[in-house]
């Protein structure tokens, strides 16, 4: 596309988009008296409009039927995560049996790790990137403390080559043959969520499995924000967030996602609970656990519906838009903040902006990362008092994304036009 950087070449994008309409399925944040462009909706996606209907739709009928909400509820208790087999799997490209949706992120890593990192003799190690996200970080050192190592030792972080800002896959490669015969983990988070670096995740995991590893993503960066698919992929398994580009508000519950060819392993090791056991003897309380079948039978407990209520609201609103519209929309529009920001850069002589998140499409997603070199502390003040709602990421970034549900190209061209007078003032 030719961008150009005027209000008027904005508006006309935005005439023409064909999801225009879903700006205003969401809340825009009023706080601050001069507006609001919001690019943080891979820190916390925007409210969705329908979620308060549905959330009191909960509500209402916890108040009417108590616990017999549970069969009786407009949407039944006993079998609400059921509501989301396919909104996640269209998220996950995932088959409906792959995919649950249940508790926090971290919780689900370490669940889904309690199975997938099982050490055995000499093969006990976790590849990942480096500076993951500290939660990722905090999990991956805490299990393999947990099964006696040091994580010095066993942890394996990939970072970039110097001078460099995000991670070359051949670095990735190279250890995978260098010490593959010691890594039972490769666990990656399949955007990275400083950079925006989109990793190459079917050939993480066919070479994960070549040299004999488990392979996982942490999908927090991911999922509504790129193309998953996770089943053709051969991916063993993936959890992610719901509450950053899925918009279904703070902490709320996570997805997972376990490949088919688990499904049946009953040997499995895993931490149970009542909610793991297929549905129909649930109420049985029989002592012994059998778990279901697929990714269900990592569930631990009853739905926390309240919560997860917003979350169905934003997959019909993904289905309803459709994903290959998001993607088309997302690589126009980060697009068009790539030009602006450049656009300025060359134009100013004192922005020194260097985008550290890949040039190449297919390497990122909605998000543009910008080192600012310098100047950028103060100059962030003065776009958030104007109403820019961005992430600075110390020692000197601007993390923004430019989402393709409710976000405009206008919002794009106004972040410029303050950004240039923070420049110029
Ligand atoms: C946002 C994010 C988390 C947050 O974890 P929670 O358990 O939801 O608090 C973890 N990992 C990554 C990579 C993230 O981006």
């Amino acid at each position: 596309m030719n961008y150009i950087n005027s209000l008027d070449f904005a508006k006309e994008q935005d005439q023409k988009d064909p999801l225009k309409r879903f700006r205003s399925e969401f809340h825009f944040p009023n706080f601050n008296p001069n507006g609001c462009y919001y690019f943080t909706g891979n820190s916390l996606g925007l409210m969705p409009k329908r979620a308060k209907e549905a959330i009191e739709q909960e509500l209402d009928d916890w108040a009417r039927f108590g616990v017999e909400g549970h069969f009786h509820a407009k949407n039944p208790w006993f079998s609400y995560h059921e509501n989301f087999k396919k909104g996640a799997a269209m998220i996950a490209g995932a088959k409906e049996s792959e995919v649950t949706v249940m508790n926090g992120l971290t919780t689900n890593l370490h669940l889904l790790m309690a199975s997938f990192y099982q050490p055995k003799g000499k093969r006990y190690k976790i590849l990942c990137e480096a500076k993951a996200f500290p939660s990722d970080q905090y999990a991956l050192e805490s299990q393999v403390k947990f099964h006696g190592f040091d994580p010095e030792d066993a942890i394996i972080e990939i970072p970039p080559r110097i001078g460099e800002h995000t991670i070359n896959h051949d670095d990735i490669y190279d250890a995978l043959k260098i010490h593959g015969d010691q890594i039972a983990l490769v666990m990656i988070g399949g955007v990275n969520y400083y950079t925006g670096q989109v990793f190459d995740m079917k050939s993480i995991t066919e070479k994960g499995h070549q040299a004999g590893a488990i392979v996982g993503f942490d999908l927090a960066h991911g999922a509504g924000n790129i193309e998953l698919k996770l089943h053709e992929w051969g991916v063993d398994f993936a959890a992610w967030c719901s509450y950053k580009y899925l918009n279904s508000g703070p902490g709320s519950v996570s997805g997972v996602f376990v490949h088919q060819r688990h499904e049946q392993n009953k040997e499995l090791k895993r931490f149970a609970g009542w909610w793991g056991t297929p549905s129909e003897g649930r109420f049985k309380m029989a002592k012994g656990f059998e778990p279901a079948v697929g990714a269900d039978g990592w569930q631990l407990s009853n739905a926390p519906v309240l919560a997860m209520a917003a979350h169905k609201v934003s997959l019909d609103l993904f289905e309803e838009a459709g994903m290959q519209n998001l993607f088309a929309k997302r690589d126009a529009l980060t697009g068009y903040l790539e030009y602006i920001i450049n656009d300025i850069s060359n134009r100013n002589p004192a922005a020194n902006f260097e985008i550290i998140t890949p040039k190449k499409v297919s390497e990122r997603g909605s998000q543009i990362s910008i080192l600012t070199h310098g100047t950028g502390k103060e100059l962030f003040d003065f776009i958030t008092e104007k109403g820019v709602i961005a992430d600075w990421r110390e020692p000197n970034v601007i993390r923004m994304a430019p989402v393709p549900l409710y976000n405009s190209f206008e919002d794009v061209y106004q972040f410029g036009q303050l950004l240039e007078a923070g420049l110029n003032k």
